[in-house]
């Protein structure tokens, strides 16, 4: 089954000059909040297991529905709470075979309600249905290629016994395109995950609008201990916002998901 390896797999919706406008207040309005009450961490976890309950069949029967004939898409998703992870910050990732889905226990006591939590839950299904590991493993490999071929070519030397190159140099340079093909596509990705986030967490009974002020927040790309916060591997935009509010009116006009057409 071939995945298209660089563009998203569905359509982003198009962003009208309403929305961007509404967006842009939105993105401001978030920026003028102060600080957060915190969670008890029981309340937490009543939250989690709250929206999760929702969330979870929503998510499941998008993915279904979207991997319909594509063998090898394994769409029970474990979701739970990572309560090893120091900063706020949610993800989606394979353990295994197996998809995972973890938000941290200080993201969760930082959410200032259920619809916050169930976005942020609902994005991260969407990088389960974009297929966006595969995607940027199968960029990283081709990036690595790539650039280890040209390399190759400009460090071959012509030798009586044939051609030989600078295996050094060439793996330096397999490295920096596994790192080039990582990022190349993040923002589109993000933007695909919004868009499916926002429907999943619509289906489920949530405020997708409201959910996605959490994104929208003026906070630190690093914790404390340096490593990325939510913040950090989702950099803030209103361009987020109004791909949010966009994707809501494609919902309300009854306007199905696209798949790109290529
Ligand atoms: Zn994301």
């Amino acid at each position: 089954m071939g995945l298209t390896a660089c563009g998203t797999t569905y359509e982003l919706p198009t962003l009208g000059e309403p929305q961007t406008q509404k967006a842009a207040s939105l993105f401001a309005e978030a920026r003028q909040e102060g600080p957060r009450r915190q969670l008890s961490n029981s309340a937490a976890e009543a939250r989690f297991a709250r929206v999760a309950r929702k969330v979870s069949p929503v998510g499941k029967a998008v993915c279904e529905q979207a991997s319909a004939g594509k063998v090898g898409v394994n769409c029970n998703v474990q979701v739970a709470i990572d309560r090893d992870m120091a900063e706020r910050n949610a993800y989606f990732t394979y353990v295994d075979q197996q998809p995972v889905i973890r938000l941290s226990m200080p993201l969760l006591r930082d959410t200032a309600n259920d619809d916050e939590a169930a976005f942020v839950m609902s994005h991260e299904y969407g990088h389960l249905i974009g297929r966006h590991i595969e995607k940027k493993q199968q960029q990283a490999l081709a990036g690595a290629l790539l650039l280890g071929v040209i390399a190759a070519a400009a460090t071959a030397q012509s030798t009586p016994y044939g051609s030989t190159y600078d295996s050094s140099l060439v793996s330096d340079s397999m490295e920096l395109g596994a790192a080039a093909g990582k990022m190349a596509y993040s923002q589109s990705y993000e933007l695909e995950s919004d868009t499916l986030g926002t429907r999943i967490a619509y289906a489920a009974g949530y405020d997708p609008t409201a959910g996605a002020k959490f994104f929208a927040r003026p906070e630190s790309a690093k914790a404390s201990a340096g490593k990325l916060s939510f913040w950090g591997t989702h950099p803030p935009d209103a361009k987020r916002v109004a791909t949010v509010l966009a994707t809501v009116d494609q919902i309300n006009a009854k306007v199905g998901l696209k798949k790109v057409s290529n």
